[in-house]
């Protein structure tokens, strides 16, 4: 980048000159912006049919060999930085990333008014989808998982049926639960654990012709129902990060649709980032936040 800045400045009438000016620093007005963390950088077919996530080239902070933004300063392309209205706080900003898995999952999964969906897993990425679902119109979600803590946050946030399941349940077992609960089987199944008996349910509750998204990534190889799926008309699709949700994002968040906040559960200064990592590690609590700035340690 140049390091002067060359400015015309016009001293009086008629006295334009060419200066060297240094280049200021942005002062405590510069935007408040969300990152976007996959930037693609070529115009492939995937870029230039909307689906930059799938671009093979694509840079994607901290997935190696790229590095992350886990640091005070970073700068990142314009285009991919997305202005915050003054109500969205930054920690918000910070969960439209996963947020955006939810939005994504939900648009593939074709997610409208009146939907019955069944989400596999509350971990933070069964939770975003369950958020997404409900503000796109879900009218009725269930959602499992191995830990009733994790139902419980599930419940706080709008789940309306929780199925508690135990290792070694059945899927076809597990799929009759679901529907007993919903009084029929869900149109849509959103698989968030990557558990190969999990991907087993999900396909067997889902209702024929209904879609079932795969967003856990489990082993490469799994051993799935396919021809119950085939022969049902039940679509699997793959989930692979996001495309062109920030917007749809903020505005839900804007406008009070979706409220991430309680899915924060911790927080660490930057300096205590190791320790943030083991927490998550352990599976402690939901979201944990690392604070980047000494100056702002507040939610
Ligand atoms: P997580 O591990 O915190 O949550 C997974 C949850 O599934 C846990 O609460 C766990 O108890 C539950 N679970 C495990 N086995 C289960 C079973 N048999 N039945 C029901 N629940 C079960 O993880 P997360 O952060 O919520 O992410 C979920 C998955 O999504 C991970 O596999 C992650 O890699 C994947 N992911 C995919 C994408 C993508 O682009 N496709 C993006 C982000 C995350």
């Amino acid at each position: 980048m140049e390091q002067d800045n060359l400015s015309v400045v016009l001293h009086s009438q008629g006295d334009l000159r060419l200066e060297k000016r240094p280049v200021p620093e942005p002062g405590p007005n510069g935007d408040r912006v969300a990152v976007e963390p996959g930037v693609p950088r070529e115009m492939d077919e995937f870029f230039k049919n909307g689906r930059y996530n799938l671009s093979p080239t694509i840079f994607f902070c901290a997935t190696p060999p790229d590095d992350g933004n886990l640091c005070r300063y970073y700068t990142h392309s314009a285009n991919f930085c997305y202005k915050l209205p003054d109500n969205v706080t930054f920690e918000e900003g910070a969960l439209i990333e996963p947020l955006s898995v939810g939005i994504h999952a939900c648009r593939r999964a074709d997610v409208t008014l009146g939907s019955t969906v069944l989400i596999c897993g509350a971990g933070p990425i069964g939770l975003v989808c369950l958020l997404v679902a409900k503000a796109m119109g879900a009218v009725q979600v269930v959602i499992t998982d191995l830990f009733p803590e994790r139902l419980a946050m599930a419940k706080e946030l709008g789940a309306d049926f929780q199925l508690t399941v135990k290792r070694g349940d059945g899927p076809q077992q597990l799929a009759t639960r679901v529907e007993n609960m919903l009084g029929d089987q869900p149109h849509i199944t959103i698989e968030c654990t990557g558990v190969e008996s999990s991907i087993q349910a999900a396909i067997y509750a889902t209702r024929s012709g209904g879609v079932v998204v795969l967003v856990g990534l489990g082993s490469e190889m799994a051993t799935i129902p396919l021809i119950n799926a085939a022969v049902r008309e039940v679509d699997i699709r793959g989930v692979f990060r996001y495309c062109n949700t920030w917007p749809m994002a903020i505005a839900m968040l804007a406008s009070g649709k979706v409220n991430v906040k309680p899915l924060v559960t911790h927080r660490f200064p930057l300096e205590q980032a190791v320790q943030a990592f083991e927490t998550t590690r352990q599976g402690l609590g939901i979201k944990v936040m690392l604070k980047c700035d000494q100056n702002d340690q507040n939610p």
